[in-house]
C-alpha cells in the first residue's frame, strides 16, 4: 500500500531503539524524509545508516528531547517538518508512596510537556501548509493504569487530555493528531520492566516473560516493527479522518468491549 507521504519530512524523537526506531523505519520505508533523536549518538548513527538504505535524507541529532536546549537544538535541526513523532524514555516503576513533587515534576517534564512543547512550535507550520500529522507513543496505561507506573499513569493521562481538545481545534487546518498506546512490546523498555518482576519475585527472565506473556490473548509481546507500521499508517494520506484517537496496540490485554 502506498501511504501517499513520500518526500515529506519527519521528525521522530527518541529514535535510536524501541518502538520511536520502528516508527522511522516504518516512514523510512514509506519515503519520509527524516530527522531522529536520542541521547547516545552511537546508537542514533547506526539506526540513521539503516534508515538511509530506504533512500531518504536522515539527520541525526544526539540529545535529550527532555530539557529544553536538547528540544532547541532538535528543533533548529528539524525546521520545518510534516510530521512529528513524539517518544521520550519512560518513568521508573515504584509505589505509590515513592513519588515526591520532584518525580512528578520530572514525569510531567518528560511524558506531557515535552510532546507539548514539540507540538506548540511544530503546529504553526503545519496549519500554514495545510497538512499535517503528529503521532505522540503513549502507553496502555492511559486506558487501563499500570499500578507500579504510576508516574506514567498520571502524565501520560494529562498528555492524552491535551490532545483530546488540541486535536480537535487543529483538525479544521489539515492537520491530524491521535496516540499510539503501546501494550507490552519486546524492547529495552520491555526488558527493564521484566528485570524488576524477576528481581521482585525471584524468578528467571524467562519465567517473569513468560508470565506476562500468559496474560496477553496474543500470548506473546509485540514487535517494534507492528508497531512502526501502525504509526506510519497514522501519519499516511489515508488517516486525515481519524481525529484525536488513543490507538491501542496490546495483543488484546486490555478487556473491554470498547
Ligand atoms: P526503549 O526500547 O528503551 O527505547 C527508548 C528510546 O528512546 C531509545 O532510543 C533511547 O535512546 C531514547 N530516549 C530515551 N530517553 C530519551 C530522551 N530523554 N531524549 C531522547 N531520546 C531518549 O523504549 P521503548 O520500549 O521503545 O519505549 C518507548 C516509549 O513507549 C517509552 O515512553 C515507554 O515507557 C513507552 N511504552 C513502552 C512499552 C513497551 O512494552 N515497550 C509499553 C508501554 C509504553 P537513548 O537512551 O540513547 O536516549
Amino acid at each position: 500500500m502506498d501511504l501517499g507521504i513520500k518526500g515529506k519530512r519527519a521528525l521522530v524523537c527518541a529514535a535510536s531503539k524501541g518502538l520511536g526506531r520502528g516508527c522511522a523505519m516504518a516512514l523510512a520505508e514509506a519515503g519520509v524524509n527524516l530527522v531522529i533523536n536520542a541521547r547516545g549518538a552511537e546508537a542514533l548513527e547506526a539506526t540513521a545508516a539503516e534508515l538511509r538504505k530506504f533512500g531518504v535524507n536522515v539527520v541525526a541529532v544526539a540529545a535529550d528531547i527532555t530539557s529544553e536546549d536538547g528540544r532547541a537544538a532538535v528543533l533548529s535541526a528539524a525546521g520545518s517538518v510534516d510530521i512529528l513523532v513524539t517518544n521520550a524514555g519512560g518513568p521508573p516503576p515504584g509505589i505509590w508512596s515513592d513519588w515526591e513533587r520532584a518525580d512528578f515534576i520530572k514525569a510531567l517534564d518528560a511524558n506531557m510537556l515535552t510532546p507539548i512543547a514539540l507540538m506548540k512550535a511544530l503546529l504553526p507550520g503545519m496549519i500554514a501548509k495545510g497538512w499535517g500529522r503528529v503521532v505522540n507513543i503513549t502507553s496502555q496505561s492511559v486506558k487501563s493504569p499500570i499500578p507500579q507506573l504510576g508516574l506514567s499513569n498520571a502524565a501520560r493521562a494529562g498528555l492524552t487530555g491535551y490532545v483530546g481538545g488540541t486535536s480537535r481545534q487543529v483538525a479544521p487546518f489539515g492537520v491530524i493528531i491521535n496516540n499510539l498506546l503501546p501494550g507490552i512490546h519486546a524492547t529495552d523498555r520491555a526488558v527493564s520492566l521484566d528485570t524488576g518482576v524477576m528481581k521482585a519475585r525471584g524468578i528467571t527472565m524467562e519465567q517473569a516473560q513468560a508470565e506476562r506473556a500468559a496474560e496477553i490473548p496474543a500470548r506473546r509481546y509485540g514487535t517494534a516493527t507492528e508497531f512502526g507500521a501502525t504509526c506510519a499508517f497514522m501519519c499516511s494520506q489515508y488517516a486525515g479522518y481519524m481525529v484525536g484517537q488513543n490507538i491501542l496496540l496490546d495483543g488484546g490485554a486490555m478487556n473491554a468491549t470498547m
